[in-house]
């Protein structure tokens, strides 16, 4: 979900201006970020000694073109300015297969500097590496898809489903996906309102800090705390990163920030353990966590003396 000022129009001019900045750096430098591996032999996808130079715009029709018929891997290195959802866009990906083929990014979504250098998967899906015992069937199960998806990958170089695999080496996994599967907090009878999440709490309640810091990993589901409507959801400029507020019409407003993405909107009704975000480091953030207040009439009370013990 969007904050309320961001219009498409806005959104549209905001991507502009950030691409025409990034293709004005590459043609400041003199050369393009964007390299992929030689196509001549076939390399592994594990292996990146090889790099032809791509003397194209940042992955133009043209190249997008040819990936098709001949994918490859490329890596593409960080450029100032750049924005994970800016990169993803550029190559045709989500922000997840990013993610899960670039595993510093996924510890840690602020490791993205200018400079870095980031494996740029041919389809959407997860880059795994192999660990002793995986085997083409338990990687599938493992993110969701059939053994063929992964059997039939040109860049996988696999015979069959019974071919071993070797420790060390990656495997693309096309249209994978990465589920966390976490618990989900239960309400309790006889407190007002239920956990977030569940984590541990990273930072306690106290006069420099009116709220609790809940630690979970990022991209871990958020659920309401207790029923009522969303009279906030969106970028706050006060260093809260994405943050929601609901109220909860007798006074109380629960609050949820640095969230990585929001799943309602403004006005939106919602039940206690609905599902509102997930958890991000966006804003003054140290790590990913779910910073969490419940007010009344704008006072802000310590979360712990309402929630049950977890
Ligand atoms: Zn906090």
């Amino acid at each position: 979900m969007q904050s309320d000022a961001d219009t498409p129009t806005v959104g549209i001019l905001v991507r502009l201006t950030l691409i025409c900045f990034a293709v004005l750096l590459c043609w400041t430098a003199g050369t393009l970020p964007l390299r992929a591996n030689d196509p001549t032999p076939t390399p592994a996808p594990h292996t990146w000694e090889k790099w032809l130079e791509v003397e194209e715009e940042l992955a133009s029709p043209a190249l997008r073109r040819e990936l098709l018929t001949f994918p490859r891997i490329l890596t593409y290195i960080v450029q100032p300015g750049d924005t994970v959802s800016g990169i993803a866009s550029r190559f045709g990906l989500d922000i997840d297969t990013i993610r899960w083929s670039n595993p510093e990014l996924e510890r840690n979504p602020d490791y993205l500097r200018p400079g870095t250098a980031l494996t740029i998967l041919p389809v959407r899906g997860v880059y795994h590496p192999v660990a002793a015992g995986d085997t083409v069937e338990s990687i599938a199960r493992r993110y969701g898809v059939a053994v063929e998806d992964i059997v039939n990958y040109p860049l996988n170089h696999l015979d069959s489903a019974d071919s071993p695999l070797k420790a060390g080496t990656w495997l693309i996994v096309p249209h994978g996906t990465k589920r966390l599967a976490r618990p989900k907090p239960a309400p309790a009878a006889g407190y007002l309102f239920a956990w977030p999440i569940v984590g541990a709490v990273t930072q306690n309640y106290s006069a420099g800090h009116r709220a609790i810091d809940i630690g979970a990993p990022y991209g871990s589901q958020v659920y309401a705390s207790r029923a009522g409507v969303v009279v906030h959801a969106g970028w706050s400029e006060t260093g809260y990163g994405y943050t929601l507020i609901i109220d909860h019409g007798d006074g109380y407003r629960t609050l949820y920030s640095h969230l990585k993405g929001t799943w309602v909107s403004k006005g939106q009704k919602v039940a206690c353990g609905q599902l509102i975000g997930e958890v991000g480091s966006t804003g003054n953030s140290s790590g990913p966590h779910v910073h969490f207040e419940i007010r009344l009439n704008n006072a802000r009370l310590n979360p712990l003396e309402y929630l049950p013990p977890q």
